[in-house]
C-alpha cells in the first residue's frame, strides 16, 4: 500500500469504510497528524502553521513480530504478503498486541479476540481493492503488488520520495508514505 500524504485531507472516510466493511471496533485504519499529537491541531507558530495527515494501519510487515509471538499461530503472512489474523484461532491472550510496534492490533472485549486489518482479503480474492482504497475521497491510498515492477504502486514509489514508519524496528513494513512535497499552509 502507498499513501500519498499530499492528497490526504483527513476526512476519515477510510476509517468509516473499514469499520463498515469489517464490522471492526473503530476501523483499523486511523488518521492522525504527522507534526501534531492531536488530529485537528496544526503544528508551528502562526502564521507558519502546517498540517499533514497520516493514515495508519497494519503495515503487513515482511517479518511480522505479531505472527512470531502468537502461540496459536493465529497470525500468518500469506504468499501474497498479507498478514492475516484468523479470528477463529485466536484465544484472546493478547500477546500479539504487545509484539506489534505499531499498535496496529485491537482487542475486542465482546468477542475476547484480537482483530486487525486483513487488507480486505475477502475483497482482494474476488479482484476488488480494499474498501478504504475505494472510499478515499482524495484518492490518496494506492494498493498493488510491490513485487510487480509494472504495478502502479511500484511506479509511484520510483518517482516519489517515500518512507515507512519505524523502519528501525526491522519488521519490513509494506505500507509506504509519499513524503509531502510542500507544507500545507493554513
Ligand atoms: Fe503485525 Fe503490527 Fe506488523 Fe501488522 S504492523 S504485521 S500487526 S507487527
Amino acid at each position: 500500500m502507498v499513501i500519498d500524504q499530499e492528497r490526504c485531507i483527513g476526512c476519515e472516510a477510510c476509517t468509516v469504510a473499514c469499520k463498515k466493511e469489517n464490522n471492526g471496533l473503530s476501523g483499523w485504519i486511523r488518521v492522525t497528524t504527522l507534526n501534531s499529537p492531536c488530529k485537528d491541531t496544526p503544528a508551528g507558530t502562526f502564521p507558519n502553521l502546517v498540517m499533514h495527515f497520516l493514515p495508519t494501519l497494519c503495515n503487513h510487515c515482511k517479518q511480522p513480530p505479531c505472527a512470531e509471538a502468537c502461540p496459536l499461530e493465529a497470525i500468518s503472512r500469506s504468499d501474497s504478503g498479507i498478514v492475516v489474523l484468523a479470528e477463529e484461532l485466536c484465544d484472546g491472550c493478547r500477546t500479539c498486541l504487545d509484539a506489534c510496534p505499531y499498535g496496529a492490533i485491537d482487542f475486542n472485549d465482546a468477542k475476547n479476540k484480537a482483530e486487525k486489518c486483513n487488507l480486505c482479503s475477502h475483497r482482494i480474492e474476488t479482484g476488488l481493492e480494499p474498501f478504504c482504497v475505494v472510499c478515499c475521497e482524495g484518492q490518496a491510498i494506492h494498493f498493488g503488488d510491490l513485487n510487480d515492477p509494472d504495478s502502479s504502486v511500484v511506479r509511484i514509489l520510483k518517482s516519489n520520495e517515500n518512507y515507512c514508519i519505524k523502519p528501525d524496528e526491522g519488521t519490513g513494513p509494506a505500507v509506504y508514505y509519499l513524503t509531502p512535497k510542500t507544507p500545507r499552509r493554513l
